[in-house]
C-alpha cells in the first residue's frame, strides 16, 4: 500500500510549488474514508479531522483519528494537521472517558513499515484500557548501558 503508484494532477505551466502540490495515492483508504467513498463507522469529525472505529480492533473502542488532508506519516505530515489530529485524539479519549469509560488510553502511531505501519496515510490509534485487557508493553525493559546511551544522545543531539 505504501508503495503504492502515486497520481497526481499538475497544471500546465504552472509550478508545482506554486501550487503547493503534495502527491496522493490514488488508492489510500483513509483518503477514500475522508471522501466518504469507503465506508467507516464516524465518531468525531472536524474541519481538519475524521475520527471512526479501527476494524481489527486491539480493544472495545479503538479508534483512529485522521487528518483530512493526505500525509504518509509523522514525517511527512505539516504542523498544522498534527496538531488538528493529536487535539482531535484527545477530545476522543475525553468522550470514550464519559461513554464507554476506560481505565486508561494508549494513543499510539506508528511511523513506517518497521514500526508496525501498515496504512500510509498518518493516523493516531486511540486504544481505550482495561484491566486485564489483552494488550501487552511490546518491549522489556531493562537498564540502559550507559555508555551506549550518552553515545547515542550525542549522535541525536549532532555531536
Ligand atoms: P497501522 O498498522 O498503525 O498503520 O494501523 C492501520 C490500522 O487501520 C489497523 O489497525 C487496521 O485495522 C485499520 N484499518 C485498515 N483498514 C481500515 C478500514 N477500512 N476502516 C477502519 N480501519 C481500518
Ligand atoms: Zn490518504
Amino acid at each position: 500500500m505504501g508503495d503504492s503508484i502515486f497520481a497526481a494532477s499538475v497544471t500546465p505551466g504552472i509550478s508545482s510549488e506554486a501550487l503547493s502540490f503534495r502527491a496522493v495515492p490514488d488508492d489510500c483508504i483513509f483518503c477514500k474514508i475522508v471522501a466518504g467513498e469507503l465506508p467507516a463507522e464516524v465518531i468525531d469529525s472536524d474541519e481538519h479531522t475524521i475520527a471512526f472505529m479501527d476494524i481489527n480492533p486491539a480493544t472495545r473502542g479503538h479508534a483512529l483519528v485522521v487528518p483530512r488532508a493526505h500525509s504518509r506519516d509523522l514525517l511527512e505530515i505539516a504542523d498544522e494537521d498534527l496538531t488538528a489530529t493529536i487535539t482531535a485524539a484527545r477530545r476522543l479519549a475525553l468522550r470514550m472517558q464519559e461513554t464507554i469509560e476506560p481505565a486508561g488510553v494508549n494513543v499510539l502511531n506508528s511511523c513506517g513499515r518497521a514500526a508496525w505501519q501498515s496504512v500510509f496515510h498518518f493516523h493516531l490509534h486511540v486504544i481505550p484500557r482495561y484491566v486485564g485487557d489483552p494488550l501487552e508493553l511490546p518491549w522489556i525493559p531493562g537498564p540502559a548501558d550507559q555508555d551506549e546511551l550518552a553515545r547515542v544522545a550525542a549522535k541525536i543531539r549532532g555531536e
